[in-house]
């Protein structure tokens, strides 16, 4: 097969890392890629927001599969237009990227098949979002209802809080993501994400996963992308996995099909596990980003067949094997992430750690002849497999330390909570 890979973050390294695993695969190019996928794959420098110019290099060069990493081409429709040209891909369509792309859309679905969420208001002005605070008062969580790379979110412990955050959305903190806020109820318990591969009708659940969101140890600082996480997440035991899929993925997948738009891809929940159990906080239309390292480190079959069978609406004749361990990432970010950093340090002994129980994962990073440098927020994700939680995050952590960047930072308790 020969593969276009679109993203450059550490879920596209991981995922170029298992393809380049199967026999299948013959070529495989990632637009625009990073320091990582450069090593095993050919990095291009497509403009992916062009779509255009995406579907010509894909007929081109003769590619059998798209797979689209990050949720912004998604939601700029670039599977349909991959698709209108008779390519095959993975990833959703324009419509039902939306339930990323717009949490107005999900609620929507959410109240159509009753799925159970957290109660929610949308406001486009200031007044009103101040007055519905006052109205429902402390915890509050403030959602810009765009995009916002995991950071449009504030989960508000005091009113004050709350009404700093509305203000900074409608103020263009988010850019056009905030023009819109949505005022959630706070949900308490333990989080999780479930991650379903769907053709549009069959799916395919994968091991559960923890996330760490917040930037420092203790779960302190602010919202980020994602600082770790590991899989499987004990708090999904087999029965909550089976009623998370029952009360919330298969009805929002019915949902989708049954309005006309099927969901073909990978189906992320974000789940709120509480004393009335799961409840959903979001969908997104792709793979998490540091959860999909430890989903390829755990995956004991050929990605490619996965990814080919969900474009082509044949997932049911497919079904994936799991190693029985448990798999563990360690993000490493540039000091100052999720705010401004310095770009272009220099990163020492990051080559040469991979082992079978260990993979360095590329993200923001570029080389420079034979020197690795930093260019984005999450640079690095040091993952591990382990027979449980301690084994993964020991190992995890031998191999962050013998990485020497002082212009960088991790979480020191990614797995805390599985522990
Ligand atoms: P989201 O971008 O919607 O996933 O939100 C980012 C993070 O904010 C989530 O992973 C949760 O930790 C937190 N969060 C979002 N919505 C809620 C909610 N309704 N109640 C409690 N925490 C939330």
């Amino acid at each position: 097969m020969r593969v276009l890979l679109i993203g450059s973050g550490g879920r596209e390294h991981a995922l170029a890392w298992k393809m380049t695993q199967s026999e299948r695969l013959e070529k495989l190019f990632v637009a625009p890629g990073n320091g990582g996928t450069q090593t095993i794959a050919e990095n291009i420098a497509l403009d992916v927001t062009d779509h255009a110019a995406v579907v010509d290099f894909s007929l081109r060069e003769r590619i059998d599969l798209v797979v689209v990493g990050p949720e912004g081409p998604l939601v700029a429709g670039i599977s349909d237009d991959l698709r209108a040209a008779g390519i095959a891909v993975f990833g959703p369509s324009k419509v039902a990227a939306q339930l990323e792309g717009s949490k107005a859309f999900t609620k929507a679905l959410c109240d159509e098949m009753g799925i159970p969420t957290a109660a929610y208001a949308k406001f486009d002005a200031l007044e009103p979002a101040l007055a519905y605070l006052d109205q429902r008062g402390a915890p509050i969580v403030i959602k810009a209802d765009g995009l916002a790379a995991g950071k449009g979110v504030t989960v508000a412990e005091t009113l004050e809080q709350a009404r700093e955050a509305v203000r900074d959305c409608f103020s263009g903190a988010f850019g056009a993501a905030g023009a819109e806020v949505v005022i959630e109820e706070c949900l308490i318990g333990e989080e999780a994400s479930l991650f379903a591969i769907c053709d549009g009708e069959h799916t395919i659940l994968m091991p559960a996963a923890q996330d760490h969101k917040r930037a420092f140890d203790e779960d302190k600082g602010p919202n980020t992308g994602g600082m770790g996480a590991y899989a499987p997440a004990p708090v999904m035991t087999d029965a909550m996995i089976e009623r998370a899929y029952r009360e919330i993925v298969a009805p929002a997948i019915k949902g989708m099909a049954a309005r006309g738009t099927p969901f073909s891809g990978v189906l992320f929940t974000g789940l709120m596990i509480t004393s009335e159990g799961p409840k959903l906080i979001e969908f997104n239309t792709r793979f998490g980003d540091p959860e999909c390292q430890v989903l390829m480190m755990l995956l004991d079959s050929d990605v490619l067949d996965i990814l080919e069978a969900t474009a082509h609406g044949t997932l049911a004749n497919v079904s994936p094997r799991w190693k029985r361990e448990t798999a563990l990432t360690v993000v490493l970010a540039a000091n100052g992430y999720p705010g401004s950093y310095e770009k272009n340090t220099v990163i020492a002994n990051a080559d040469g750690l991979d082992g079978n129980t260990v993979r360095v994962f590329h993200a923001g990073t570029v080389r420079d002849d034979n020197t690795l440098l930093a260019n984005g927020g999450r640079v690095l994700n040091v993952t591990a497999i382990g027979e449980n939680v301690g084994e993964a995050r020991e190992r995890a952590y031998h191999a962050v330390d013998a990485i020497d960047w002082p212009d960088g930072f991790c979480r020191r308790d990614i797995g805390w909570r599985g522990l």
